[in-house]
């Protein structure tokens, strides 16, 4: 047996492992992530490495391969755990271990370490109130944000100002000049939890949540480790849920991961978890520089910090002892990697956890089919919240406006008859609107009137998107170009925009309502640094009527002067290739309507749609996720769709339309041979054990998108019952295709579902 070490953690060495023979004496001992001592160089000085890969096969000649001198005192260590998780990631979702190796172990750069910096003040909090409003009148946003924060918090990271508040040193300096506030590098109430100060900003739970948490606590206290689906309506309140969860593991000494989508995570959020625990959370980002992350994964690394909240990637803390792993929202998409290793955070956590004796928690008003299907088999355990949490809140009324009728009616306008009266009475009663767009743009494409051809990218099988100023982007790989006046087909010159982007809602926003202070929030309004931040609280400090987006804006924000949502579109995610389509719809649309009403005010919800029967659509209007789940589960199970089947798609990438070809019929082939490479007997035997074994290949088929930047795109499916098979394929697939006269030309991505 030879084991495959990495002898330093560190970026450039990753990319290098070295191998060394594992003497039979420490067989069993040495394991993927186990820390070893081996001879190092020419003067064989002793050196600690971690084994990465465990093989039979030498990888030169094996006289010249040293012996692993004996494992490390401190053997596993957190980056024996990471290790590991990176074998698991590699083996699972299919990718190299270098790929894997990067995605779990933080760059480590060399900046000199800083201490952690906190922003203290120095005022009451009745002389901040008035800092505050003084910095409000004067339109100094950033200083307002941070004032008010700082009336309910005592002192809050430099780093949560900056990077989820956008404060720079500019506009902190004459807070400081002026005496409102200090600058200081230690934190004064360090460890709230050993001065007994923990439960300060906890509210006094409901019964639901009450309920949750008791069972939570005095499972976890019997012993019991498990997987456990929050299903919460918006809400009901599921974060101060989690909060005493938190406080019950940080009890018992052990440390807790907090995923949230990354566009959830705003400084609200973020100030919520710290006004409860203080300087023992941090935050993770993805704007962050690798070394500002580094900093942040040594102070967990230390046992300084003990909450770490962050997107997907914030999985890969190097906690000592993780107790508790939170999924907010766990059926995002942004939870599954889209670069190798495609890997799904919620299935990542529950691998992590099970490593760890931990337990994990996964939160969503609108559960993915999966989280619910496990949930309701028993498989994983569930926590209702039926109600909402605050006492006068109700769930918003929602009206379903068929646009065909509209349209009969001869209103040609983007704004139903319904939706534009209930907008005068919002902007009369001085109340505020959400108006959510399913697109980007100003209009989706130009096409021709005369033959119908729509103007494509050069290199890619798209068309192109029409930006305001006449402008046409490719969305994939960023080609522009004027917008024509001429169809390059036919020469034809009527030629026009076709459907409706957030550029021109917010247009045909203004022109109907001009009054209205308008703001829009979208792709191209947030690309610039805390762009997204700014207009959020311009929005939420009252200063717009009508906040035009993305599902950027339906994403977990709390604006409780919010009683109107128009859904201006609703069929627009209805349509795409996806078969999640219909679950992405429902969940934007429940999401969207949970916006209205979350306080005193009454909510309403206006849904578009030229699909008004559809159960996506119908069954968010009723709010009503249960029947949505039977009829989606019923479309799976007929179409063999996860999670009733296993998916694997096996995604095929090449310059050569022909070369491309050849490599698909091959995996496609090898597909079928690998079902019978697993033997005859074992083979029957499974069989007898679980019930049917059939193996479905669809394709090979063109991707969606055929070309992108002049490379050919092909797509395989593999469905199965069961995962290990697909993953048994995979590898099967991968070794084959290693040794293919194409292996140099062809890139393979594989993608479970
Ligand atoms: P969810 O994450 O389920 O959508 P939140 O945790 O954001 O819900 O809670 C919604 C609102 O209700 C928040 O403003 C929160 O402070 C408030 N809230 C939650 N629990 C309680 C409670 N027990 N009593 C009063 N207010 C609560
Ligand atoms: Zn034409
Ligand atoms: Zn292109």
């Amino acid at each position: 047996m030879y084991a495959n070490i990495i002898i330093d953690i560190s970026h450039e060495m990753v990319d290098r492992t070295f191998q060394y023979r594992v003497p039979p004496e420490m067989e069993g001992k040495v394991l993927v992530g186990t820390q070893v001592h081996i001879p190092f160089g020419a003067g064989n000085h002793l050196r600690k490495g971690y084994v990465v890969d465990l093989t039979e096969k030498a990888e030169f000649d094996p006289r010249k391969i040293k012996d692993v001198a004996g494992v490390a005192v401190d053997g596993v260590t957190a980056q024996s755990r990471l290790i590991q998780v990176a074998w698991w990631l590699k083996e699972r979702y299919g990718s190299t271990m270098n790929q894997a190796l990067k995605t779990v172990l933080p760059v480590k750069q060399k900046v000199k370490q800083k201490e952690a910096r906190f922003i203290r003040r120095l005022l009451s909090k009745e002389d901040i109130r008035r800092e505050a409003q003084e910095a409000a009148r004067k339109h100094y946003g950033a200083r307002e944000r941070l004032l008010r924060a700082l009336e309910d918090a005592e002192e809050i990271p430099y780093q949560v100002a900056v990077n989820q508040m956008n404060l720079t040193m500019a506009s902190i300096k004459p807070m400081v000049e002026k005496g409102m506030i200090a600058l200081e590098k230690e934190t004064v109430m360090r460890n709230p939890l050993i001065r007994g100060s923990l439960k300060s900003g906890a509210v006094e739970l409901n019964p639901g949540q009450r309920a949750a948490v008791d069972e939570f606590v005095s499972r976890y206290d019997k012993g019991i480790r498990e997987t456990a689906l929050l299903y919460g309506v918006t809400g009901s309140g599921k974060t101060e849920v989690y909060m005493e969860m938190i406080a019950h593991i940080l009890e018992a000494g052990r440390q807790v991961i907090v995923l949230i989508p990354e566009i959830a995570l705003t400084y609200q959020t973020v100030l919520r978890f710290y006004k409860r625990f203080g300087s023992l959370v941090s935050i993770i980002n993805s704007r962050m520089s690798a070394g500002e992350r580094y900093d942040q994964f040594e102070r967990a690394k230390s046992g300084e910090v003990k909450i770490m909240i962050g997107p997907r990637s914030a999985l890969f803390t190097p906690f000592s002892d993780v107790g508790l792993i939170i999924v907010d929202e766990e059926h995002e998409t942004a939870y599954k990697s889209e670069i190798s290793p495609r890997y799904h955070a919620r299935e990542t956590a529950v691998y992590l956890a099970q490593m760890s004796g931990a337990c994990v928690v996964l939160g969503s008003a609108t559960p993915s089919l999966e989280a619910y299907s496990k949930a309701l088999c028993g498989q994983w355990k569930l926590y209702r919240l039926e109600q909402r949490a605050k006492k006068d809140s109700r769930m918003a009324k929602v009206h379903v406006i068929d646009l065909r009728e509209e349209l009969k009616e001869g209103n040609k306008s983007i704004f139903s008859r319904k939706l534009c009266k209930a907008m005068e009475e919002r902007l009369e009663a001085g109340q505020q609107i959400m108006l959510f767009m399913n697109r980007r743009g100003y209009a989706s494409f130009v096409s021709c009137r005369s033959c119908g051809e729509a103007v494509k990218c050069p290199h890619c099988d798209v068309t192109l998107t029409l930006h305001f100023g006449q402008k046409l982007v490719c969305h994939y790989c960023g080609h522009e170009a004027k917008a024509p006046d001429r169809c390059p087909q036919c020469g034809s010159p009527y030629i026009a925009g076709f459907g409706t982007g957030t550029q021109k809602v917010e247009e045909m926003t203004k022109k109907m309502f001009p009054k209205a202070r308008v703001l829009r929030m979208d792709m191209d309004t947030t690309s610039k640094k805390g762009g997204h931040e700014e207009i959020l609280s311009v929005f939420s400090e009252g200063k717009a009527d009508i906040l035009i987006g993305t599902q950027m804006i339906v994403k977990g924000h709390d604006f409780p002067r919010v009683t109107l949502v128009g859904v201006l579109a609703a069929d627009l995610s209805l349509y795409t290739s996806d078969f999640r389509c219909g679950e992405r719809t429902f969940q934007l649309l429940t999401q969207a309507a949970g916006r209205a009403g979350r306080d005193e005010l009454a909510g309403e919800v206006v849904i578009q749609t030229y699909n008004p029967e559809h159960y996506s659509i119908a069954c968010a209007a009723r709010q009503d996720y249960e029947s949505f789940y039977r009829q989606e589960m019923v479309y799976r199970e007929l179409l063999h769709y996860p999670p009733v089947v296993q998916l694997l798609a096996v995604m095929a990438f090449c310059r050569s339309e022909e070369t491309l070809e050849a490599a698909m019929e091959a995996l496609s082939r090898w597909a079928g041979e690998g079902m019978h490479e697993r033997g005859g007997r074992r083979e029957e035997a499974d069989r007898a054990e679980k019930g049917s074994w059939e193996l479905e290949i669809i394709g090979p088929a063109q991707a969606p998108i055929y070309k992108v930047n002049d490379i050919y795109r092909k797509i395989l499916y593999l469905k199965h019952e069961n995962y290990d098979i697909l993953i048994k394929l995979k590898n099967y697939m991968e070794e084959q295709s290693r040794q293919a006269p194409w292996h140099q030309q062809v890139m393979i991505q594989y993608d479970f579902a």
